[in-house]
C-alpha cells in the first residue's frame, strides 16, 4: 500500500476509514527521514462503544471462552507461526514506523512470535487447582477470564507490547480492544489482521489506532471494559490507575524506569564497558528497562569512564537498514528536542558533557531525529537527569565507595523497574541484589528477558507482572467453586 492512501481499521467486520473519513487519519512519520511511513484511518471515541458492544458479543457467542484450553492453543500457535512466516516483512514495518535498527525489530517479531507459542503451551498444560476438602465438599479454583480488557501500549516496542499483552489476555479467554501508539499505529493492525487469519473469531482482536486522550480516555472509562493493561509513561499510568481504582477494575502498569547500572571493582571490567553501553544505548536509550543512571565504584571511576567514552564514540549510529548500524534515530522530533532539552538542563546543572550532548553531523542523517550517545558525569543523583526518565541515547555516571553506598543512592529514586550489576562476587551479587527496589535484576548481564520470566516494576514503575505464567493470571479472574458430597442432610 503506497504511504498515501488510507490504510483503514476494522471492526466486528467492516473496514473503517476511507476518503470520506479522510479527516481522522494518524500520519506515521518515519524518524529516520521524516517521510510519511504510512496514513492510517483513526479510530475516534465514538468507535470506542461498537467495538466495546462487539467484543462483548463474541466473547459471549464466539468459540473461544468456552474451548478447552488446548483447543484454544491451537489457535495461539497458528497465530505465532503466521507471525514468524511474515517476519522480515513486519519487521520492516515496524523499521519505518519505529525507527529502530532493522536487526531489532527482527527480534521484535520473533518475541511477539515466541508470547504466542509460549501461552499457545501454557494452555495446553494449565491446570486449575483443587484444593484439599475441609469438609464434606470437593472445591476447585478456576481460572476465569474477565471479558473485554483494552491494552494500551507505547512507541517503543511495537508488536512485542502487543503480544506481550494480547497472547496471554487471549490464552485467558478475554476479547482484546488494543490501542497502540498514535506514533506506531501500524503493527498492531498487523496483529489484528493476523489473528483473524490464523482463525481467532472476528471479534475477539480488534486494534483501534487512535490518539490517547480519546480512544484511550474512552476504553479506561467505558463500563463494558472489565480490565484494562497498559504500558507506558508514569504520569498517564497514574491517570489510568486513579480511574481503575475508581470504577474498581483491575488493571496491570508497566511503567518507567531510572534503572541503576552498577560495576564493582572486581568486575570483568572489558565485559561490563560493553554491558553497561548495550543497556543504554540500546533502542538509542528509548527503553523502560535502560540503565540510564551508571554507578562504577570509585577505585576504577576513571579509567572505566574512559574506556566507555572511548568506545561510545565509536558507536555506529546510522539508519536502520545498514545492518551494521547499532543506534538509529529517536522516535520524533519533539521527542529529541525533549532529550536534547535534558542535556542542556544537565549542564546547567553543572555536569559534564563527556561524549555525544548534540545530534549528529553527517549529512545522510540530517533528515531524521538521530542523536548522539552522550555521557554526563559530574552530577549527584539528586540532579533532576538523575531522577527522571529522559528515555534517551544518555548516561549519567557518578562514582560510589561501596555497598551500602551504592545501595543508597540505586534506591533513591521514585522507580524501581530494573537493576544491574558487574561483580566476580556472586556472594556479593545476591546480598546487593536482594537490597535493590527492582522488579528486574541483572546480574553480569543486562536488558535480557525472557517468556518465562515475569517482569513488573516496584514502587513508581508499576503494578502487576506480565509474561510467564503471572502473565496469565493477570489476565484471569478466580472463581471457587464447591460440590457438595454430604451424606446427610446440611443442618444449621
Ligand atoms: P505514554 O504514557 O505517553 O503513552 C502510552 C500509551 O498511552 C499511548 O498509546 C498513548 O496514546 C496512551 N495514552 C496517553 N494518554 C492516555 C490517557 N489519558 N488515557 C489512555 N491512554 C492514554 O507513553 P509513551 O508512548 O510516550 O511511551 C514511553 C513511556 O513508556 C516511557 O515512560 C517508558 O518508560 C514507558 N514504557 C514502559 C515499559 C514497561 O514495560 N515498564 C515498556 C515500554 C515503555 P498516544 O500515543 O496517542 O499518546
Amino acid at each position: 500500500m503506497d504511504a498515501s492512501s488510507i490504510r483503514p481499521f476494522r471492526i466486528g467486520g467492516t473496514w473503517r476509514g476511507n476518503a470520506s473519513d479522510a479527516p481522522h487519519t494518524i500520519v506515521s512519520i518515519n524518524p529516520a527521514d521524516g517521510s510519511i511511513a504510512a496514513t492510517i484511518a483513526r479510530a475516534t471515541s465514538n468507535d470506542v462503544d461498537e467495538a466495546v458492544a462487539l467484543a462483548w458479543d463474541a466473547f459471549r457467542n464466539k468459540p473461544w471462552r468456552k474451548l478447552r484450553p488446548d483447543q484454544r492453543a491451537t489457535t495461539l500457535y497458528e497465530i505465532g507461526r503466521r507471525l514468524s512466516a511474515e517476519r522480515e516483512s513486519l519487521a520492516h514495518l515496524q523499521m519505518i514506523d519505529s525507527g529502530k535498527p532493522l536487526k531489532e525489530c527482527l527480534n521484535m517479531v520473533d518475541s511477539a512470535a515466541g508470547h504466542f507459542r509460549y501461552y499457545a503451551a501454557v494452555c495446553e498444560t494449565w491446570q486449575n487447582e483443587v484444593t484439599s476438602p475441609r469438609g464434606e465438599y470437593f472445591s476447585m479454583a478456576l481460572a476465569e477470564p474477565f471479558g473485554v480488557v483494552a491494552c494500551i501500549t507505547p512507541w517503543n516496542s511495537p508488536i512485542m507490547n502487543e503480544a506481550q499483552k494480547a497472547a496471554p489476555a487471549l490464552a485467558a479467554g478475554n476479547a482484546v480492544l488494543i490501542k497502540p501508539s498514535e506514533e506506531t499505529p501500524q503493527l498492531a493492525l498487523e496483529l489484528a489482521r493476523i489473528c483473524l487469519e490464523a482463525g481467532l473469531p472476528e471479534g475477539l482482536m480488534t486494534a483501534l489506532p487512535g490518539y490517547g486522550e480519546d480512544v484511550g480516555a474512552a476504553l479506561v472509562k467505558h463500563p463494558g471494559v472489565r480490565m484494562i493493561s497498559f504500558t507506558g509513561g508514569t504520569d498517564t499510568g497514574r491517570t489510568i490507575g486513579a480511574i481503575a481504582g475508581q470504577r474498581l477494575i483491575p488493571v496491570g502498569l508497566e511503567l518507567g524506569g531510572k534503572s541503576p547500572h552498577i560495576v564493582f571493582e572486581d568486575a570483568d571490567f572489558d565485559r561490563a564497558v560493553a554491558g553497561v553501553m548495550s543497556g543504554i544505548f540500546g533502542s538509542a536509550g528509548q527503553s523502560c528497562v535502560a540503565g540510564s543512571r551508571l554507578f562504577v565504584q570509585k577505585s576504577i571511576y576513571a579509567r572505566f569512564i574512559k574506556s566507555l567514552v572511548e568506545k561510545t564514540r565509536a558507536l555506529r549510529v546510522g539508519l536502520p537498514d545498514d545492518p551494521d548500524v547499532q543506534m538509529g534515530p529517536l522516535i520524533s522530533k519533539a521527542h529529541r528536542e525533549r532529550v536534547a532539552g535534558y542535556v542542556d538542563l544537565a549542564r546547567q546543572e553543572g555536569g559534564n558533557v563527556l561524549v555525544g550532548g548534540a545530534p549528529p553531523t553527517d549529512p545522510r542523517l540530517q533528515n531524521g531525529w538521530f542523536y548522539m550517545p552522550t555521557i554526563i558525569d559530574g552530577l549527584s543523583n539528586n540532579a533532576r537527569v538523575c531522577q527522571e526518565e529522559i528515555f534517551g541515547p544518555v548516561l549519567i555516571a557518578i562514582p560510589f565507595e561501596d555497598e551500602a553506598d551504592v545501595i543508597a543512592q540505586g534506591n533513591d529514586t521514585v522507580f524501581g523497574l530494573a537493576a544491574g550489576m558487574w561483580t566476580s562476587d556472586y556472594a556479593r551479587a545476591w546480598r546487593v541484589a536482594r537490597e535493590l527496589d527492582a522488579g528486574s535484576v541483572w546480574i553480569n548481564t543486562y536488558k535480557q528477558s525472557h517468556i518465562a520470566t515475569p517482569f513488573g516494576g516496584f514502587k513508581d514503575s508499576g503494578i502487576g507482572r506480565e509474561k510467564g505464567l503471572h502473565g496469565l493470571r493477570l489476565y484471569s479472574q478466580i472463581k471457587s467453586v464447591y460440590f457438595g458430597m454430604h451424606e446427610k442432610p446440611m443442618g444449621l
